[in-house]
């Protein structure tokens, strides 16, 4: 039974590192090589073709027929140039990972030949029977029509021998069942907002796009050892395990030298990400053992987000050449850090201009305050939607656990522009400076260069770290369109009322850049609550957010609620991004995932229990129960079995212990099976069934530790986290 470990383990030590060529010594010889960017539109398609399509990508317009027949013919000759002999629209449905259905380019001819044809409208739509993606309701299984659209702002890529086309996924009714869809409504709604209020200070501005950089945290672990563990193949995560006697305490691992096997498959990995145009940039440890992180260079925030989700994929499928397993899961191990996904973001103008980036002159400088400090009011106005769009199962395990930030949403500033903003708001802006001269000396001087990372709070969920807020809650595993669509969202609706409040008193006569000052010097006031520079992990902290009014909610079904809260409602219905009926479908789906998530986790705890742990805990009890009789039978007093008889008697505790929690375990969930109300049954799951992992867990670690090691079947943290 303990065979499957030992044969792991005996794997693992006879690995050897295979050698990794990168296709060239130097990046910029294959950077995007398998992608149909414009270089390549340029090169395929005639002037005037390549013209309306970069005219359609950047005004957002729908494409003529004739065009993309063009485009379609110019795509399948690169494609098939390079060895493609199948098609795909690539898409995010809201399973959280990215889905594709193949077709050949191959189509038969009447004369019985064959020809490879690839159609505009092939392009353009298609239909896949995606009847088993999650609607929440949305699309009856009898309608099973939803069609997928192509986003030709996002590049087609070649992925091994297939033409892959980033697509959006609607229903047949036309509502979002992706990821994508309304991450680019937003976007185009801050487009707009953040537009007309750039022309408060520059009319030659055309367009405000959000960028996006996205840090992805990971664990490493031998697919041998990853396959001896059920618990982590088939949820991601162990549900048991004892803690390493060496785990992070030493914080040796953090930014150390990267192990042999690991940097010949980071090298490779990047190297496949590279060819897809991923500008990966930056690679490092992270700060649990066989814990690391990799970090592309900001993009334009669509294609970051299309960037990551292939990233994750692309890491999984190199993985697989290193026989290794990444473990993408926010929290694999208890006890040690879980993974993160920070996601740096800022907003971006046509000429160039980070709108979060303090200027030189005062002019500027009050731009900037306009979008620092209207950012900061919109996640203080609804810093309860921000949580609820990064909100999972698995990062229940992280967010409020003291080791990622708390599920308490702040802002976090610096001190500098702490005290720059308390400084605004305690100035007299007296209604009587009409002289531009003046205005000007009402605002505090913003240093150009901020002292960010050494002083930077990391406790913080949203931090202000020099030239763009760091939004550090989002779960490693999770679509970062969730919480980047509400963040753009609720910016884009905050700049609107900014202009509407500034238009006012300008109406009333007061002179726009005064205006403009006692706007934000007013929202500096109304969002002061939710700036904090403290320690985001102390006791001090949530009682102090309590009394400020903050929320502080620590499981993913309540946090939820906020989706379908009637500030949520005005805010989606003013916007224009979800219906009732497209928010509704949005929650049941994440209700849905939540309570199933758990209920996989609790039968796998039940299965492995009866299976393989306690059989486990048996066989040595036996042994050391024949040990025992064997002693006495050589009439040796009690003394001599003492011990033995010690842990035969706690073997039998914990086992009866572990028996009895999964019955009790297995009753509760069939009782929350059968809650009629979605939401309560996700309630029930998350305080009546999964309240049983950690005693049951605690009991199983126990027997870890007093079975013999030759025995125990499961691969240890140990082995898990430090044998590579
Ligand atoms: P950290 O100290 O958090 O590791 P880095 O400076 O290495 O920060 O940047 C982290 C990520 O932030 C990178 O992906 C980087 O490209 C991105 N980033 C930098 N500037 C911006 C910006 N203006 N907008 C969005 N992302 C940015
Ligand atoms: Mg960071």
């Amino acid at each position: 039974m303990s065979n499957i470990r030992f044969k792991a383990l005996q794997d693992v030590l006879s690995r050897t590192i295979p050698e990794v060529k990168p296709p060239s010594s130097k990046i910029s010889d294959y950077f995007g090589a398998n992608v149909f960017d414009k270089k390549k539109m340029k090169e395929y398609l005639s002037t005037e073709a390549y013209q309306g399509i970069i005219n359609s990508i950047e005004k957002g317009e729908p494409i003529p027929r004739d065009l993309a027949e063009q485009i379609a013919a110019a795509m399948k000759s690169w494609a098939l140039g390079k060895g493609a002999t199948h098609y795909t629209h690539w898409f995010q449905p809201l399973t959280g990972t990215t889905a594709e259905k193949h077709d050949a380019f191959f189509e038969p001819t009447a004369d019985g030949g064959a020809i490879e044809r690839f159609s505009g409208d092939a392009l353009a739509q298609q239909e896949p029977d995606a009847s088993s993606f999650p609607s929440g309701g949305i699309r009856n299984t009898f309608e099973a029509r939803g069609y997928t659209a192509w986003d030709p702002s996002s590049p087609a890529f070649l992925m091994a021998r297939t033409l892959c086309i980033p697509t959006v996924f609607v229903s047949y009714t036309g509502e979002a069942l992706d990821y994508k869809v309304p991450l680019l409504k937003a976007l185009s709604v801050l487009d707009k907002a953040a537009v007309d209020v750039c022309h408060y200070f520059d009319k030659g501005i055309e367009k405000v796009n959000a960028s996006l950089g996205i840090e992805q945290e990971y664990f490493l672990v031998d697919i041998a050892l990853f396959n001896a563990r059920p618990d982590l193949y088939l949820t991601g995560r162990t549900l048991f395990g004892h803690i390493s006697a060496k785990n992070q305490q030493l914080e040796d691992h953090y930014f150390g030298s990267i192990p042999g096997r690991v940097y010949a498959y980071m090298q490779d990995m990047e190297a496949e990400a590279l060819l897809l145009g991923i500008p990966l940039k930056t690679r490092h440890n992270e700060v649990a053992p066989s814990q690391f992180e990799c970090a592309p260079i900001y993009e334009e925030i669509n294609l970051a987000i299309d960037h990551n989700q292939l990233l994750m994929d692309v890491m999984d499928r190199v993985a697989r050449r290193h026989n290794f397993k990444v473990l993408l899961h926010e929290k694999p191990y208890a006890g040690i850090n879980g993974s993160g996904k920070h996601n740096n973001w800022s907003l971006i103008t046509n000429t160039g201009k980070n709108l979060l980036s303090p200027g030189k002159t005062p002019k500027n400088n009050l731009m900037f305050l306009t979008f620092f400090v209207n950012t900061i009011k919109a996640v203080y106005e609804h810093a309860d939607l921000l949580r609820a769009s990064i909100s999972s199962v698995n990062n229940d395990h992280r967010l409020g656990a003291n080791e990622a930030p708390p599920a308490i949403i702040s802002i976090f500033l610096g001190s500098q522009l702490n005290d720059v903003l308390d400084e605004i708001e305690t100035s007299r802006i007296s209604k009587k400076i009409k002289e531009d001269n003046l205005l000007w000396q009402g605002i505090p001087k913003i240093p150009q260069i901020l002292p960010d990372n050494t002083d930077r709070n990391r406790t913080s969920p949203f931090a202000f770290t020099g030239n763009k807020f760091e939004l550090r809650a989002v779960g490693s595993s999770a679509n970062s369109a969730s919480p980047m669509t509400v963040l753009n969202l609720i910016v884009a609706d905050q700049l609107k009322k900014f202009k509407y409040d500034v238009d006012k008193l300008i109406k009333k006569g007061e002179k726009k850049d005064l205006a403009l000052l006692m706007v934000i010097k007013r929202y500096i006031k109304e969002s002061k609550n939710i700036r904090f520079e403290g320690n985001g992990y102390s006791d001090a902290w949530e009682k102090e957010a309590e009394a400020r009014g903050l929320a502080n909610i620590k499981t993913t079904p309540k946090a939820l609620d906020a989706m379908l809260s009637e500030k949520t409602d005005i805010l989606f219905a003013e916007t224009g991004i979800f219906t009732p009926r497209e928010a509704h479908a949005r929650h049941e789906i994440l209700l849905d995932a939540f309570y199933k998530k758990l209920q996989i986790e609790a039968r796998v705890i039940g299965e492995l229990v009866l299976n393989v742990i306690i059989p486990a805990a048996i066989a040595y009890q036996s042994k050391l129960i024949e040990n025992v009789k064997g002693l006495k039978d050589l009439g040796l007093s009690s003394d001599t079995y003492a011990a033995q008889l010690d842990i035969i008697t706690k073997i039998s505790e914990h086992v009866n212990f572990i028996k009895t929690n999964v019955e009790q375990m297995v009753n509760e969930r069939k009782k929350a099976n059968v809650i009629e109300d979605l939401r309560q049954r996700a309630i029930d799951y998350d305080e009546k069934v999964k309240s049983f992992f950690q005693p049951i867990r605690y009991h199983v670690d126990k027997l870890e530790q007093l079975v013999d090691d030759t025995l125990w079947p499961l691969p240890k943290f140990r082995e898990l986290l430090f044998i590579k």
